[in-house]
């Protein structure tokens, strides 16, 4: 038989249901199986009847919860007994649910590790920032502070004392 396991569910004993399965006819209320027929229709199985029918089955895990057997509540319960269709359809509702909250979840932690990195991102732009030139830095702009320091100080920049103005205005020149 062709089917999906949707739901292992549990009801007090009072709630038992009856095994669907062909010819059993015995009343289930622990590990009861909600299973999706091929076509389309739902049963409700025992264990051993489950295992008999769609023992063959490659999933045996349920869409829906664990394999543990869920212990339905009172609205649930009547629900299995008198709307399967419906307790599934809640079932499918609070699938969903957890789905969207692991989505939510997944997106603002990805938002916090987004905001992590553009912060060490800026961190190591401040630090590169604040980090002193280099001599090949340097060097790269000196011919020009040179000329600026001749134009604005009418002073010869290769004569030693005015180093520390020639460094002063490549620094100005490379922004540090
Ligand atoms: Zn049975």
């Amino acid at each position: 038989m062709s089917g999906q396991l949707l739901a292992v569910v549990e009801v007090d004993k009072a709630d038992r249901v009856v095994c669907q399965a062909e010819g059993c006819g015995h009343s289930v209320y622990r590990r009861i199986h909600v299973v999706r027929h091929g076509d389309g229709s739902l049963g409700v199985y025992g264990s051993d009847c489950f295992d008999k029918l769609f023992g063959h089955l490659a999933t045996k895990t349920p869409t829906y919860g664990s394999g543990d057997g869920r212990e339905l509540t009172a609205a649930e319960r009547l629900m299995l007994a008198e709307n399967t269709e419906r307790l599934i359809a809640q079932f499918e509702a609070e699938h969903q649910a957890l789905l969207e909250q692991a989505r939510l979840r997944r997106e603002q932690q990805e938002r916090l590790e987004q905001s992590a990195r553009e912060a060490a991102a800026r961190r190591r732009a401040e630090e590169e920032r604040r980090r002193p030139p280099t001599p090949a830095e340097l060097s790269s702009v000196e011919r020009e502070a040179k000329a600026i320091v001749r134009q604005k100080y009418s002073v010869d920049p290769d004569a030693p004392g005015w180093r520390g103005l020639v460094l002063a205005e490549a620094r100005k020149l490379l922004g540090r």
